[in-house]
């Protein structure tokens, strides 16, 4: 039996609803012309906004000239634990200069990934923990990359807190029992187009778990694309797959989904939609 791949139209959201993409990276699905297209059709279908997001200077740069060039675009600056060997003196004064743009509503990403370990555990340690220590003075959220690093991470964000500015826990892989953990220290969790995969089992018991007034959603875009582009490119556009599985789990309307997320950015990033 030939098994025909599904085709999945975009669910179209009421023209009244808006939704927010909370985390991105625009600079890295184009630097110009294509980039605007991306934003256009987002707009145009109800994603009202999108965080885009730095993980080293350059992107940080970046980031903030596409929120200030872009309606609809915000920027968060910070150095991913992938290169937390470039969170020097200079780079840490850099990121302060640059989170002084107005544009400017979130400190990240920040975390630590111990699947792919291309910083040694304890610089990235190092650089998160001097990076949690600035945005804190600079009160403003932080956005947190997490990756099979649950535990070391509560634990840092525990004996650092308390975070006034909040946060999110970007890209949440997992289970309800750990993002209950993270919303008692004030966070969100944010769902990104992984749950719209099939084998997502984990993440679907989580998302049933987590209080809608903590949840945000998220594409990662260029990575992690949902369900009917899995493997394609992804863009702030695909945010309305994820918000539809988390309706779909959540036995709520999309709009819902959307009224309460866009809420939670809202009050999370201080940004309007
Ligand atoms: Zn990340
Ligand atoms: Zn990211």
């Amino acid at each position: 039996m030939s098994k025909k791949k599904k085709n999945i139209p975009l669910p179209v959201l009421d023209r009244h609803a808006s939704l927010v993409d909370s985390h991105c990276h625009l600079d890295m699905i184009d630097d110009g012309l294509y980039a605007e297209l991306v934003m256009d059709r987002a707009l145009a279908a109800g994603v009202r906004a999108v965080i885009t997001i730095g993980i080293d200077l350059p992107s940080s740069i970046k980031a903030v000239a596409f929120a200030r060039r872009y309606a609809g675009v915000y920027a968060a600056v910070g150095i991913h634990p992938h290169h937390a060997a470039d969170l020097t003196d200079a780079a840490l004064a850099e990121l302060a200069r640059l989170a002084g743009d107005g544009r400017v509503v979130g400190f990240g990403e920040i975390g630590i990934d111990t699947v792919k370990d291309y910083a040694p555990l304890a610089v990235q340690q190092s650089a998160f923990i001097r990076q949690l220590q600035l945005a804190k003075r600079l009160n403003l959220p932080v956005i947190i990359h997490n990756r099979e690093a649950h535990e070391q991470i509560y634990e840092l964000l525990k004996s650092h807190g308390p975070w006034p500015a909040g946060g999110v826990i970007h890209c949440f892989s997992g289970d309800g029992a750990t993002a209950e953990k993270f919303i008692e220290l004030g966070f969100y969790i944010s769902i990104p187009g992984v749950v719209t995969f099939a084998n997502a089992l984990l993440l679907h018991e989580a998302v049933r778990a987590i209080p809608l007034n903590r949840l945000l959603v998220e594409t990662d875009a260029p990575f992690l694309a949902p369900v009917p582009f899995r493997g394609k490119t992804n863009e702030p556009l695909y945010t309305l797959y994820t918000a539809l599985k988390i309706a779909e789990l959540k036995n709520i309307t999309l709009e819902e989904v959307a009224a309460q997320t866009t809420a939670n950015a809202q009050k999370l990033f201080g940004i309007s939609v």
